[in-house]
């Protein structure tokens, strides 16, 4: 390794110490809230992606596009609740709705008239949807699914794809590591994603009951799927009379839809959550009527789905004024259309960079990547530094608050950064 490379290297990790004690001195608010936390909850939260270093800011207020912290500070929020914030922070509407709910009553412990209500739109909205059962989380939502599936074809194999993530107990390949210790004690079958001739292996499998799939891996790292994969895991899932699960709890986002309309493909299931609960707990699942009668004793179901919180009232209302008043296609477009020239500029601008920055994604899902995971530290603090706030692994899913000037004034910022990298770190100078 030559001199300079070791300098370059040294400088990087000096870096990164440097805008860490940079960023804990101007939140002392946050720092002491974080050691408060620390002695309470293990590692100091109660929900890991959202840790990073040093500490996390504590946000006190959110509103619009803008989140404000402890110690007053404002951000620009990119991060957008990893796509469950996409109508942006506190829209008026939802709360109206949600106020609407909470003065008819909640936690009523008995049926009422939303239930029907949402699962009308929902229905209505998602092609492959006749049928549809709430949960309090996508990570439910799979679990039923796939619970489902299995049953339905009496098999005990579930397909699923390396970089797959589908929840905390559902989290595939790199994530969570090679076998995440937390994974429900399914019989898994992973296969390389995108990869149409590693189907073969796949589905030579005997006992495959499902295959799980995200047309676009979110958490995996915005990696969207081509067409041809998704379409000959549903020509496969045909054949072999296996449940084609596509998991739309990140990608429903990408068109009125779901990813489904935009890839024209048509699951036995499909799997939501995040934004479709107006910001509230949610989640849901279904599909084909001849797999969701499984929870009709009448027609011979033998399954049952409990969940004292499967029908709040918040989240159902939440869920049917986002629906009803919130998603029209215009809407939907813009944002990710907006998306869509997010990414663009990035690559365009990265280019020939010595970070190798890229920009990943499809409409409102982007995700930036660096070959050193050093550099995307350094551009994580040095954006929080200008007030713009995206999830520490690269991770954003624009808001319908986030402005084209708001964009503007992101990419500048990492264009700025790009500049002074180049010459404070990469080069060794
Ligand atoms: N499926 C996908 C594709 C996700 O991205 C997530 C969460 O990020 C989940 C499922 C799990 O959803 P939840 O966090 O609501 O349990």
């Amino acid at each position: 390794m030559g001199d300079c490379l070791i300098g370059a290297m040294t400088d990087l990790t000096t870096a990164v110490a440097a805008a860490h004690i940079r960023y804990a001195n101007k939140r002392p608010q946050s720092a002491a809230a974080d050691e408060r936390a620390r002695r309470v909850l293990p590692g100091g939260n109660t929900r890991s992606v959202l840790d990073f270093e040093p500490f996390p800011f504590r946000v006190a207020t959110a509103v619009g596009a803008e989140v404000v912290d402890l110690d007053g500070l404002r951000y620009v929020d990119f991060c957008g609740n990893y796509t469950a914030g996409l109508l942006g922070h506190s829209p008026t509407a939802i709360r109206d709705a949600i106020v609407a709910a909470l003065d008819s009553g909640w936690a009523v412990g008995a049926t009422h008239e939303r239930e029907a209500e949402l699962a009308e739109l929902i229905c209505a909205r998602f092609a492959s949807i006749d049928q549809v059962r709430f949960t309090n989380s996508g990570t439910e939502a799979n679990l039923m699914a796939v619970g489902t599936a299995l049953h339905h074809t009496g098999k005990s194999s579930v397909g699923v794809f390396d970089h797959g993530y589908h929840g905390g107990v559902l989290a595939f390949g790199d994530l969570g590591g090679p076998q995440n210790p937390l994974n429900v004690p399914h019989r898994f079958v992973m296969s390389a994603f995108d990869d149409v001739a590693g189907l073969d292996a796949l589905f030579a499998d005997e006992d495959l009951g499902c295959v799980l799939v995200e047309a676009v891996q979110g958490s995996g790292g915005c990696r969207p799927a081509s067409a041809e994969f998704l379409h000959e895991i549903r020509t496969r899932c045909t054949e072999h009379g296996v449940v084609m699960i596509l998991d739309e709890v990140m990608t429903s986002r990408l068109a009125p839809g779901g990813a489904q309309e935009r890839f024209g493909i048509t699951p036995d299931m499909t799997t939501l959550g995040k934004y479709l609960g107006g910001g509230m707990s949610f989640g849901a699942f279904g599909g084909k009527q001849s797999i969701m009668a499984e929870f009709v004793a009448s027609k011979g179901g033998e399954l049952t789905q409990a969940g004292t919180f499967n029908n709040n009232v918040v989240s159902l209302a939440a869920g049917i004024a986002t629906l009803r008043t919130q998603l029209d296609a215009d809407r939907l477009a813009a944002v990710n259309e907006r998306g869509d020239r997010l990414r663009l500029a990035l690559n365009e601008l990265a280019a020939g960079h010595p970070t190798n920055l890229r920009a990943t994604g499809l409409g409102s899902m982007v995700c930036l990547h660096t070959d050193d995971p050093r550099h995307l530290e350094l551009l994580f603090h040095a954006l929080l530094d200008e007030g713009l706030s995206i999830a520490r692994r690269g991770f954003m899913a624009l808001s319908m608050e986030i402005t084209d000037a708001d964009v503007e004034r992101l990419i500048t910022a990492i264009g700025n950064w790009l500049d002074r990298h180049a010459q404070d770190v990469v080069s060794g100078s």
